[in-house]
């Protein structure tokens, strides 16, 4: 399986770290060997001083499919959860100065937590409020309302490059409220106020 992720899809997230609101879904990928899974804890890398939580609602593509028109976009995926796109900032950062893939930055071991599923059938995709808190303390909230690209659009563009397998991962951007994590941090995501996802800074 592979995983997609999109950047910069929350404009008040794009402004927080500088960077402008895109013309086109910002796409990069991170391998499975990035997922954490079932409350796994996250050990912060040793080449970075600087990690950052971004929590994304993950959509799960469940249908083989490419070059998927956005009006059929919906048949390729019946499940959201949330994840969490570990990102060495000050990597980034650094690659980011010398016009370099963020791979390094983004793609590293159990940069990709990934929690509970839930079913879409009866949920409006256009009004999912998600939040993270960190030690208790609410730091991201969003709504899918504020997505500058909608789950349609995101899963019929990264369609026109990649074939989309089922399993397939697609985390679709996170909104403003980014910060670092530290050792002995609790991480808690929501859809809602239902609890998807914990995770623990090790
Ligand atoms: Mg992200």
């Amino acid at each position: 399986m592979k995983i997609l992720c999109v950047g910069r899809n929350y404009s008040e997230h794009a402004k927080e770290l500088g960077n402008a609101v895109p013309e086109n879904p910002v796409i990069f990928s991170k391998p499975d060997t990035a997922l954490l899974k079932n409350g796994e804890p996250f050990y912060i890398p040793s080449f970075s001083n600087d990690v950052h939580h971004e929590i994304e609602l993950v959509i799960k593509i469940n249908k083989v499919g490419k070059k998927i028109q956005e009006k059929f976009a919906r048949n390729y995926f019946s499940e959201i959860g949330l994840g969490i796109d570990f990102t060495a900032r000050d990597k980034q950062n650094e690659l980011k100065a010398k016009g370099l893939p963020w791979e390094l930055a983004k793609a590293f071991d159990g940069s990709a937590p990934i929690g509970n599923f839930i079913n879409i059938e009866n949920i409006d995709l256009k009004n999912i409020d998600f939040s993270l808190q960190k030690n208790g303390q609410l730091v991201q909230q969003g709504n899918t309302s504020q997505m500058i690209f909608s789950f349609e659009q995101i899963v019929s563009f990264v369609s026109q490059y990649f074939t989309l397998k089922v399993g397939d991962l697609i985390y679709t951007g996170t909104p403003a409220g980014v910060s670092q994590v530290n050792i002995g941090d609790h991480l808690e995501g929501f859809i809602g106020n239902e609890s998807m996802l914990i995770c623990e800074v090790k």
